[in-house]
């Protein structure tokens, strides 16, 4: 384990920082800034405005213990626990699966669908940390939520989170294999559900293979088994001209965008995320829909 005591904060994050490259991460001198702050619970700021201070016996150990988990492939944010999404903090645990920044493009077509007043109920399968849903609920104060997961560990992550975030009050948690166990219906269904083949489960990096839980990566066969199912039923949960939004995987845009269209989706549309890559597929129930029982938001 490297050992920082007697170190001045400068030296234990370049000592840190070392330590990370030599054994070939990439993001080293960023990893190290982390867990230094982490370890000595300051901002960047802080770190900067006392170079020459040394490391109290606490911050040391702490800091080696971090960087020992790292060296171990753990990503950063589930050393603290902590992972940041759409600009607020969630916290994680090794029940759900560490948010990605690809994500965010789900949000971004949410939101593009979702006007400030609106009222949507917004259901979420397999809600996991809950970053999808909740950051929507932030987003659009009138907007309300079901937060699925066939995962009663990942729905106490979510709960608290919701909590943290103060959108408790607009969002129901229910513990449901997909749709098994929710009733009524919703103007928009959201969901990143596991998507991954045998193929790409084998050659996970590291820090997903280890750390993420293989719950929420394995898509079955051929990757789309959660997609057939819920194209299949969502339409039992959607109003007239509700929409479905889907996290996928960068191969299976052609894929799930047939099978929308299939079940009875029209304007199918694939949107790549910042990387270029084909992240998310919606489109718009044209079946008939349910009656919307309460006042809307229906758009
Ligand atoms: N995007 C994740 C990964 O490639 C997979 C998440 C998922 O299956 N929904 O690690």
């Amino acid at each position: 384990m490297p050992d920082f005591t007697g170190l001045t904060v400068e030296r234990a994050q370049r000592v840190c920082a070392a330590a990370l490259h030599e054994a070939g991460f990439d993001t080293s001198d960023l990893d190290a800034r982390l867990l230094l702050q982490g370890a000595l619970a300051c901002d960047a700021t802080a770190v900067a405005r006392d170079p020459d201070r040394v490391l109290s016996q606490d911050e040391s150990m702490r800091l080696a213990d971090y960087v020992t988990q790292r060296l171990a492939h753990k990503p950063v944010s589930r050393i603290f626990g902590q992972r940041e999404f759409y600009g607020r903090d969630f916290m994680i645990n090794e029940r759900v699966l560490d948010p990605r920044a690809d994500s965010e493009t789900l949000i971004e077509v949410a939101l593009a669908n979702l006007p400030a007043k609106s009222t949507a109920r917004i259901l979420d399968l397999g809600t996991g940390s809950g970053c999808l849903l909740l950051t929507l609920l932030a987003e659009r104060e009138n907007t309300e939520g079901v937060a699925a997961d066939v995962s009663p560990h990942a729905l106490l992550v979510s709960q608290d989170n919701a909590a943290r975030l103060g959108v408790d009050g607009r969002v129901r948690f229910i513990e449901s294999d997909w749709f098994n166990n929710i009733t009524g219906s919703f103007e928009v269904i959201i969901s990143n559900p596991p998507y991954l083949t045998p193929g790409e489960m084998e050659f996970l990096d590291r820090n997903v293979a280890d750390y993420d839980p293989h719950l929420a990566l394995y898509g079955g066969a051929d990757g789309l088994t959660p997609y057939r199912l819920i194209c299949s039923r969502a339409g039992g949960y959607l109003v007239s001209q509700g929409r479905l939004i889907f996290e996928i995987g960068a191969l299976q845009a052609r894929a799930v965008s047939a099978m929308m269209e299939a079940a009875g989706f029209s304007q199918v549309h694939v949107q790549k995320d910042l990387a270029g890559r084909d992240r998310v597929v919606s489109g718009i129930w044209q079946g008939e829909g349910k009656p919307v029982l309460s006042g809307g938001g229906k758009k």
